[in-house]
């Protein structure tokens, strides 16, 4: 059972190491100086009538940024191991920097999901996986996706996973279907981690492996895009995806059979807390938007920001953002100095608080924006959409309450605890409560 939301007096130095604080400077005007320009260019150059693909000038314009940033030494942040060396708590200064801006990560080469399949590919990887797809990815040349989820169950409980590898000879054998896999519409993706059951009849969490799956693998069918509040999200897409009579070289393996949940331990962790990091990038932003809204604009005689409770709402959304902030960078802390699994109730705590509370903070920004709020002309609205999947996506909300309260009352397992008596109370009231007060708790399983 890994320790719970504990914080000791030690713990709350969560400054930018020395070594990478120029980096967050470089960042920031790299964003304004490179990003900010090339994404409004970008998204102008995409051609209606093609919309699963890019147009040549969109590859361009994104190429260039993401040579630019190498070439500036600001590429594979995430990485600690091969890319600048960064903690995670450097790391996560420069998220939320990140999440300000939709191409910001990508011409970092820092963007989901592969960042998490980097990571473990740098974990578990042979020498030949990595050559083959790490590298690629390492340099920005292809994409990547996870696929973990599957229509016909429940999949927030990882157990449920049927999709089926036989191994059969020097090779497995595929069958089943996903759905929700993000960036499997990209035509620049290459290779899937495919999270599936090779040892069905092995214990819960024995069960599960995780195989490198290369898109172009025949049987491997995209029958098309899931919709996120009607929208396709062309052109990475949430693709629905089914695998008929699959083969992959046994050798695809990662990390060997029934291994699968090892992986995931490894990959969801830093693949959340980014996340989290970059919505508090997003929350920054909505913040932004909602001041500069309601100082500008006058109803009833005022700015809108002096009518009804729109004062404490601002108010609220900074506190909360720093309050979050501060959260996210323990969590990173967490991570730096207990290791992913053992920091793992830090990393849930934030999952489940932050795209919550962020939603909130974008939703009051659409409100305070009035029509214009949900419409084009602010970006309010498609942050709020992605804002609003995360709280599913990468696990859901509940799920991951579900483990910060296991852990806080695991440590009182089978505990007696006897209630504190009131100090102020009646003293013939307090006896008669200790004698009937007095049980023993056992924490949920
Ligand atoms: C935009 C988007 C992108 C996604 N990208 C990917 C991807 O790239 N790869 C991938 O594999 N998946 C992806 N997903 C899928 C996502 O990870 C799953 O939807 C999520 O894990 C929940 O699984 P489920 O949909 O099967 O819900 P279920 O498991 O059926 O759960 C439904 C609901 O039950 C409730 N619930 C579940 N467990 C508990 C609990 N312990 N306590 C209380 N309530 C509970 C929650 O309210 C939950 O939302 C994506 C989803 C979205 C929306």
């Amino acid at each position: 059972m890994p320790s719970g939301l504990k914080s000791s007096p030690d713990d709350f130095d969560l400054r930018m190491s020395e070594s990478a604080r120029p980096f967050y400077d470089k960042v920031i005007d790299f964003l304004e100086r490179v990003v900010d320009p090339m994404q409004k260019a970008f998204f102008k150059a995409a051609d209606p009538n093609n919309r699963w693909s890019y147009t040549d000038e969109q590859l361009a314009l994104l190429e260039g940024a993401k040579d630019q940033a190498k070439a500036e030494g600001l590429w594979n942040f995430f990485l600690p191991e091969t890319g600048q060396g960064l903690s995670n708590l450097d790391y996560a200064y420069l998220a939320v920097e990140l999440g300000k801006y939709p191409l910001g990560s990508e011409s970092l080469n820092c963007s989901a999901p592969d960042t998490g399949n980097m990571e473990v590919l740098e974990r578990v990887g042979t020498p030949e996986q990595k050559a083959e797809w790490l590298q690629p990815l390492l340099d920005g040349k292809i994409r990547s996706c996870y696929a973990m989820t599957e229509p016909g169950l429940p999949s927030s409980d990882a157990k449920n996973i049927r999709t089926e590898a036989v191994r059969d000879g020097d090779e497995y054998v595929i069958n089943g279907e996903k759905f929700y896999i993000s960036g499997a519409g990209d035509p620049r993706c290459k290779i899937m981690i495919l999270m599936c059951q090779t040892n069905p009849d092995g214990p819960p969490h024995r069960k599960q492996s995780q195989i490198l799956v290369p898109m172009e693998t025949p049987g491997v069918e995209v029958l098309g895009p899931m919709h996120v509040f009607g929208q396709d999200d062309a052109p990475h897409g949430h693709m629905h995806i089914r695998f008929t009579d699959v083969r992959v070289p046994a050798e695809n393996i990662l990390l060997g059979e029934g291994r699968g949940f090892e992986i995931s331990q490894l990959r969801l962790g830093p693949g959340r807390i980014h996340h989290c990091m970059r919505s508090i990038g997003a929350a920054e932003k909505a913040l932004d938007l909602m001041v500069r809204r309601g100082m500008t604009r006058e109803a009833f005689g005022k700015p809108l920001v002096r009518l009804g409770g729109n004062m404490e709402i601002i108010a609220r959304a900074r506190t909360e953002i720093e309050a979050m902030r501060m959260m996210v960078l323990r969590a990173a802390k967490a991570m730096d100095s207990l290791g992913n699994a053992e920091a793992r109730v830090w990393i849930s705590a934030v999952k489940a608080l932050v795209p919550e509370r962020v939603c909130q903070i974008i939703d009051q920004a659409i409100q305070m924006h009035g029509a214009t709020g949900v419409s084009q002309w602010t970006p309010l609205a498609g942050m709020y959409q992605s804002q609003r999947t995360l709280r599913l996506a990468d696990g859901p909300d509940e799920v991951h309450w579900m483990v910060v309260g296991r852990a806080e009352c695991g440590s009182y397992d089978g505990l007696e605890v006897p209630l504190e008596p009131n100090s102020y109370a009646d003293p013939a009231l307090t006896s008669l409560w200790e004698e009937d007060h007095s049980f023993n708790f056992s924490g949920p399983s």
